[in-house]
């Protein structure tokens, strides 16, 4: 075995130790010389780039446009809408000179471009007319943490955030729920981690919001993740940055707008959720390759090398992402576990006894070690044919597993009692008819350090698990990352 192995700690022991060996092992990430920054290096860019693309086919196909707005926000701007800025404050980090100067105005870095885009937004709309407005941005932000975990939470991250204004509150709401749910279709179908979608609970709101949707993923150690979230922001931010219309009847009216967003965190949990101890496994989806070639060559290998070069030139006629490696002085043995580790999941090997049998190698990164169907033997002529129902089957194949373990770790239990001891033992997500009560969520978040997750209505029992007053809705509660 490759000691590139050895160096990522077995994953049931500490996910923690095993998330972080697996991010810089794989090459996806590395630190960067600013603490709680890290550089994303071409790998892990790769990931990003596949989620953008399928996020952003996704937001064309439901009307959206992409457009750019600012990275710094003056503080005049920042402070109009009360509830926002409170909930950002603790997080905003600030520029205070530019040019040898000190600012007459200090200008914060976005945490969240709400404010910047109500500001255009009251210009750009004046009647019914030019509504809706759907625009998308692509962008960076900034909200200081102190801790750094790749891709889960650092001080500087990577998304995407909706920004849209309606002339109704039916109209937002159907945007909200639309978009909630082309992020919970990109978890399960691209991502292939499965997800609850719901409301969250009045503390677990966005700052200035009406009403927060979420996708929460539960990870292998009963910690639930958050993996994008959908806002209708009423009229909230309509009010405080004045973006009004002339509606049919002649009326002033405040717009009613939204806002969402996913970010690089749904990496973090994709790679949680599918890793082993021999590294990533990532769905083909999401895989910046999909399938690499390596040649099993001693010696001599010219005819090898060639047969590896001709499937590698049909596999990208077929527009696969696929990579041939054809790397001296490494043993097929030691590439096989690099590949393996760093999640393709796809391999083909094609030796010198293969080449004379007309045969390739497939082998599956999705199945273990010597399991039924890991390895496959495939004529010469018939790989590259083989190669996209296989990479469906691995896709199916991960978020069935995937799903499994969350319909498993998925537990209704009957009593308070029941209910404090498997959130304290971090048993999964805890499903429960449920108060709504601040006070209640407050006494469990005490007791456990779990919160709401999301809430779907109705509730299935007539009296909260939690506390025994009467349950208005029915709501999962995890420990979170
Ligand atoms: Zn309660």
């Amino acid at each position: 075995m490759a000691e590139l192995v050895r160096e990522i700690p077995p994953k049931a022991d500490d996910l923690s130790e095993w998330y972080q060996a697996v991010c810089y092992r794989a090459e996806l990430v590395a630190q960067a010389p600013v603490r709680g920054c890290l550089v994303l290096r071409p790998y892990g860019y790769g990931l990003w780039e596949r989620l953008q693309a399928e996020l952003d086919r996704r937001f064309k196909a439901t009307g959206h446009e992409n457009a750019y707005f600012p990275l710094l926000i003056p503080e005049s701007l920042l402070v109009r809408e009360a509830e926002h800025v409170e909930g950002f404050a603790p997080e905003v980090a600030w520029v205070t000179e530019g040019g040898g100067e000190k600012l007459a105005e200090r200008l914060a870095i976005r945490p969240t471009s709400e404010v910047i885009v109500g500001v255009m937004y009251a210009q750009w709309i004046q009647s019914y007319r030019d509504l809706p407005v759907l625009i998308n941005q692509w962008a960076n932000v900034v909200r200081w943490e102190k801790r750094t975990r790749p891709f889960l939470r650092t001080l500087e991250f990577l998304w995407q955030e909706g920004h849209t204004a309606h002339a109704t509150e039916d109209e937002a709401a159907a945007e909200v729920a639309q978009m909630l749910d082309v992020y919970r279709d990109v978890a399960e179908n691209v991502a292939a981690v499965p997800v609850y979608a719901g409301e969250k609970s009045a503390a677990e709101r966005f700052a200035g919001a009406l009403h927060t949707y979420s996708i929460e993923a539960l990870m292998p150690d009963g910690r639930a993740l958050q993996a994008a979230t959908s806002h209708a922001l009423g009229q909230n931010f309509a009010r405080a940055y004045d973006i009004t219309f002339s509606a049919e009847d002649q009326t002033q009216q405040h717009c009613w707008t939204t806002s969402w967003g996913m970010s690089w965190r749904m990496l973090g949990g994709m790679i949680m959720a599918h890793g082993d101890d021999r590294g990533l496994r990532i769905p083909p989806k999401l895989a910046p390759l999909e399938v690499v070639i390596v040649p099993i060559v001693r010696g001599e290998g010219t005819a090898v090398l060639d047969a590896c070069r001709r499937l590698l030139a049909a596999c990208r006629d077929a527009g696969l992402r696929v990579k041939l490696d054809d790397r001296e002085g490494q043993s097929p043995g030691f590439k096989f576990n690099e590949w393996d580790m760093r999640g393709v999941p796809l391999r083909i090997e094609l030796g010198a006894r293969d080449l004379d049998a007309g045969v390739a190698t497939l082998v599956r990164r999705d199945r273990a070690f010597k399991e039924e169907g890991q390895k496959r033997t495939v004529p010469l002529d018939g790989v590259v044919a083989a190669i996209p129902g296989l990479l469906d089957e691995i896709q199916t194949a991960l978020l069935t597993q995937a799903r499994a373990f969350l319909q498993s770790h998925t537990i209704a239990p009957a009593s308070s009692d029941e209910f404090y001891t498997l959130l304290s033992e971090r048993a999964g997500m805890i499903d429960i008819p449920w108060c709504e009560r601040p006070e209640c969520e407050e006494a469990v978040k005490e007791r456990t350090s779990a919160t709401t997750r999301n809430m779907r209505r109705p509730a299935r029992g007539d009296r909260c698990i939690a506390c025994g007053e009467p349950a208005t809705v029915q709501a999962y509660f995890s420990q979170a990352y």
